[in-house]
């Protein structure tokens, strides 16, 4: 099945079909490292990751960059306010951004572009929008003449004469038009600057990403993505840069993710009602978070809420235990030579949930609606092993596998999967579970408990049955 995509450009859901087949190029805007990332940045980074990890399960070749603003005002501003270097600021920033992501197990990009890494092609694209007639020089900078691209506002669909209405030019500012914006910024007194045709100074924020993306994805590709707020004016700004100086489409398909808010109010650094991502995996496995922004539609704002984020954890637990079911019936389940009821009744129902999470995630990568299917495959394959005495191993074989894709899709159980069962390990809790035996048999309850505690602590639950204890690994 073709995967359909809501493109904020048309606001409509387009089938995909990439420029170049069997591959999609892919740009998401990075951050602005001043600070450290916050949950509500997690959310639009989880959910991008989602739908990359979901191309390339579909047999795509993904090739996706994601710049990092690590020069602007906002970091500029920080470093005075700190006393530090604004390259030092942002550096060390940078590398907690990329820990955070590797804790959050969102797969890096392909390439990772940086602003002050790549000058000299931003003043090319800045000089060559001045040559095409978009671009010229004020006093503080280089502007780009907002009312020359006639496709201005196609993205956004923003009325362009409320716009020239309603903005203004601030004192200083050096435009023709106050809707005009700033490619280049004139270096002002101990700020970062860089040489350029046009003296001292640094880029604007829009120019960095038509010029990285495109130096690394082509002058048309196919995704180009971000939260909301960027949908005006950064990328409408993106677009009139990057068309302006081709004079053909640039992106074909734009991706917005909602907020995350907090009380009714989006999650963000100035509102200041932000968790970082560090203090939240120091209360939560990454995969709750995982889960708790999976658990919506990318495209729907998602409530921060501790019940929420509960609730992912309960859910997230159900499916380990699913797993760690099927693992163990695995161990006594049998080749088959007949199937019953209750096997066509467990066969039909993961095969129903498989195509449930696939039907989801080609419509717009609909996560929430996937999760229903995995939860139903769960809840079928527990209620299989509950009615049968010896499970058959095709069956649970089916359940198992549909577990790997939800794995590799939700970046979620992978560690799990990837484990080696080591047989050292499973050979010295056998022998623990043969010792807890003996001790109760000879009712030394305290020192049988304690092996019991103790492994619990380490991550290993015994549960006692009529037919002996088994044992399990816990993840949360
Ligand atoms: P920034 O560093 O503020 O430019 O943000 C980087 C990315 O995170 C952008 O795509 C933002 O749209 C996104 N973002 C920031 N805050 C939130 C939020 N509360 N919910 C979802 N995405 C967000
Ligand atoms: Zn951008």
């Amino acid at each position: 099945m073709t995967i359909k995509i809501y493109n904020t450009l048309t606001r409509e859901k387009e089938e995909f079909r990439p420029i170049r087949q069997g591959e999609v190029r892919m740009y998401v805007c990075g951050p602005t490292v001043y600070d450290y990332t916050h949950i509500g940045h997690a959310r639009t980074y989880i959910a991008f990751d989602v739908i990359r990890r979901y191309l390339e399960h579909k047999g795509y070749n993904v090739l996706m960059v994601m710049n990092f603003t690590d020069i602007d005002d906002k970091i500029i501003r920080r470093a005075n306010e700190t006393g530090e270097d604004p390259k030092e600021l942002a550096e060390k920033f940078l590398r907690y951004f990329l820990e955070d992501m590797k804790a959050l197990k969102v797969k890096p990009a392909d390439i990772y572009p940086r602003v002050t890494e790549h000058i000299k092609d931003i003043i090319e694209f800045v000089e060559k929008l001045q040559e095409r007639g978009y671009a010229y020089e004020g006093s503080d900078g280089v502007y780009f003449e907002v009312l020359k691209f006639k496709d201005y506002g196609k993205l956004s669909r923003v009325n362009l004469e409320e716009l020239v209405k309603g903005a203004r030019v601030e004192p200083g500012e050096g435009k023709k038009n106050p809707e005009d914006f700033a490619l280049w910024k004139k270096a002002k007194p101990g700020e970062p600057k860089w040489e350029s045709p046009w003296g001292e100074g640094r880029p604007g924020w829009h120019i960095e990403c038509s010029t990285m993306s495109t130096k690394y994805l082509g002058e048309s590709f196919d995704i180009h993505g971000g939260g909301n707020d960027l949908i005006f004016p950064h990328h409408e700004n993106e677009i009139a840069q990057s068309e302006a100086c081709t004079d053909h489409e640039w992106v074909r398909y734009w991706m917005h993710t909602g907020f995350l808010m907090v009380n009714g109010e989006k999650m963000s650094k100035s509102l200041g009602n932000f968790i970082t991502i560090r203090e939240a995996l120091e209360r939560y496995d990454p995969e709750v978070i995982r889960l708790f922004v999976l658990q919506r539609h990318y495209r729907s704002p998602l409530d921060y809420t501790e019940d929420g984020i509960e609730h992912a954890k309960n859910n997230l637990e159900r499916l380990y235990n699913t797993l760690e079911n099927i693992r163990v019936a695995m161990e006594k389940a049998e080749i088959s030579f007949k199937w019953g009821s209750g096997e066509f009744e467990a066969y039909e129902a993961i095969r129903e949930a498989k195509t449930g999470f696939y039907g989801a995630m080609d419509d717009d990568f609909n996560t929430a609606e996937a999760m229903k299917a995995v939860f139903e495959a769960s809840n079928a394959v527990n209620r299989y092993l509950s009615r049968v005495e010896t499970p058959k191993e095709s069956v649970l074989r089916k359940a198992w596998e549909f577990f790997r894709i939800v794995s590799e899709v939700f970046g979620i159980f992978e560690d799990y999967f990837r484990e080696k069962k080591a047989g050292n390990e499973e050979a010295l809790i056998k022998l623990l579970i043969d010792v807890r035996t003996q001790l109760r048999k000879e009712r030394n309850f305290a020192l049988a408990d304690r092996i019991r505690a103790e492994l619990r602590e380490i991550g290993i639950r015994l549960e006692d049955g009529p037919r002996g204890t088994v044992w399990k690994r816990m993840r949360v």
